[in-house]
């Protein structure tokens, strides 16, 4: 990618700098030779460019491992692709395999001498690690239930495939200046979480001509990390055959435009901030002068983009079963469990959602009872617990670079005492992230835990928490508020229970932690 005339205004940033110099792409033109090199000789500043190849070296830096995530279109694949998945976590991954909140999957511990067979691997089953990192279109998400909902407006898995090989590889659009997050969904229930992606795409149907269309409404500019903001509607209606068309203007836009200065405010949501989505608009209007206002919106509710226990799909007979992975870790032996329950009553398929949890779709209404007493259930609930099931958790201190405090082993115990103190009538998000990056959705959950440094009262280094309460994406989102005060590790679990049992106490029936 040149340098455009827009970037020319800008001092750029150091990795701008280095981006100009070779592409970030450009890694799996490196790595045959590089891993042939100690890693100790790997400079620094290369490191970003793992970051292209699905990597990032994992601390402490300087001892050759990585987490590596795998893309995941929609977070669907095949049983023999879940196969492999498992394998690389017993293989490479120390027996475990993490979920992330984007439908994909991501290992610790991946050695670096080993990275070559590691992609080809991958490569043969029909994944790839290409861009699930970097500054570059990252995993595009789906509505988990796309193609089997009976809330969905239209089955959108091709619409998804069509999106992920426009960007795919593609050296047009491998310079962004930071990631770039596409959402589609036609789920009335926004299970895209359309108002925290960079690009959105949201059921609507439009009146044109004498019929009624359906396709998307279409939302810009969200993001969650330090500075979180909600994607805003354009007056755009786009059907599903000009999806990829309108994800490559807006990206272009964002490469022209957006931000090379400050990492830190590199994200699309910073251009649409100072620009207005009116002057995007009229930008996306001067590339695709035909698009359709808006239509109307069919959003009814919110559901996270969770589906978890046993539910009818669509289709006459079948039904799908969200299995709960507690923190989104799960031991490789018993994903592979899992895979084969897939493979047993299924059809060859297994799906990740976006809380860090998978799927296993149809199964026959007479196969239910042999499914469930599949001894991998009792170990993994199909009958989900309203508190430790529908949170997340982000890496946090055991693996992240960036973390101020661990994340998996606090929440697990966390939400498990706190569900055998209470019981409510519908579920509530609890997540925890290790520091304000939002890599986990903190910000939108009812309460969000985010790890802060803190000092003992004898002045020393210790982990501290603190506490925001009332997020949603309902009618649009509004995100979580910050209470006063970090509490220990040790303070959390009363801490977090004294805000469920005042919502207890305090709450009318169906409302939620946003509304009360
Ligand atoms: Fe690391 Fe912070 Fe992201 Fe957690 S939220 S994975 S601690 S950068």
């Amino acid at each position: 990618m040149s340098y455009t005339a827009t970037w020319a205004d800008q001092k750029l940033n150091a990795n701008e700098i280095s981006k100009l110099n070779e592409d970030g792409l450009d890694v799996f033109k490196d790595l045959p030779e590089l891993v042939k090199k100690p890693f100790s000789e790997i400079d620094k500043s290369y490191y970003m460019y793992f970051k292209y190849a699905g990597l990032t070296v994992q601390k402490p830096q300087d001892e050759g491992y990585f987490m590596m995530r795998i893309k995941i279109p929609g977070g669907r694949v095949t049983v023999k692709q879940a196969d492999h998945l498992a394998w690389i976590g017993r293989t490479y991954g120390h027996g475990v395999v993490d979920l992330t909140t984007r439908q994909a999957v991501q290992y610790h511990w991946i050695p670096f001498a080993e990275l070559v067979d590691i992609f080809a691997g991958i490569e043969a089953v029909g994944l790839t690690t290409v861009g699930a990192e970097g500054d570059i279109t990252r995993n595009i998400i789906d509505n988990p239930l796309s193609g089997i909902d009976p809330d969905e407006l239209f089955d959108t898995r091709q619409t998804v495939l069509d999106v992920y090989r426009r960007f795919q590889g593609n050296y047009d659009y491998s310079n962004l200046p930071r990631k770039f997050k596409i959402s589609i969904s036609s789920n009335r229930h926004n299970s895209g979480n359309a108002e925290i992606n960079d690009l959105a795409f949201i059921p609507a149907t439009k009146r044109i001509g004498r019929h009624t269309v359906k396709g998307f409404n279409v939302k810009v500019g969200g993001g969650l990390g330090m500075k979180p903001m909600l994607a805003q509607q354009l007056n755009i209606f786009v059907t599903p055959d000009r999806v990829a068309d309108l994800a490559e203007v807006v990206c272009r836009l964002f490469r022209d435009y957006g931000y090379r200065r400050s990492r830190s405010k590199a994200r699309l949501k910073f251009l649409i901030k100072d620009w207005g989505v009116e002057q995007f608009e009229d930008k996306i209007r001067e590339s695709l002068p035909d698009l359709q206002t808006k239509g109307v919106s069919k959003v009814r509710g919110w559901t996270n983009g969770t589906a978890l226990g046993v539910h009818r799909q669509l289709q006459d007979g079948y039904y799908y079963v969200g299995v709960s992975v507690p923190s989104g870790r799960i031991q490789a032996d018993d994903f592979q469990a899992l895979i084969d329950v897939a493979r047993k009553y299924g059809k060859d398929e297994i799906r990740f959602d976006h809380c860090q949890n998978l799927m296993i779709p149809w199964i026959k209404e007479e196969d239910l009872p042999a499914l469930e007493a599949e001894p991998i259930f009792e170990r993994f609930s199909i009958h989900p617990h309203l508190l430790a099931d529908y949170g997340t958790t982000c890496t946090g201190a055991e693996y992240c670079n960036l973390a101020n405090a661990y994340t998996k082993t606090v929440f697990k115990p966390l939400v498990e005492e706190l569900d055998k103190r209470f019981s409510f009538d519908s579920p509530l998000n609890i997540t925890l992230t290790g520091c304000g990056n939002g890599c986990a959705h903190r910000s939108i959950a009812d309460i969000g835990i985010e790890g802060v440094h803190a000092r003992t009262a004898d002045r020393q280094h210790t982990a501290g928490y603190k506490l925001s309460v009332g997020g949603s994406l309902l009618d649009g989102g509004h995100f979580n508020e910050q209470l006063k005060g970090v509490v220990s590790a040790a303070q959390l679990t009363d801490a977090v229970g004294s805000l469920l049992a005042d919502y207890r106490d305090s709450h009318e029936k169906g409302e939620s932690f946003y509304d009360y």
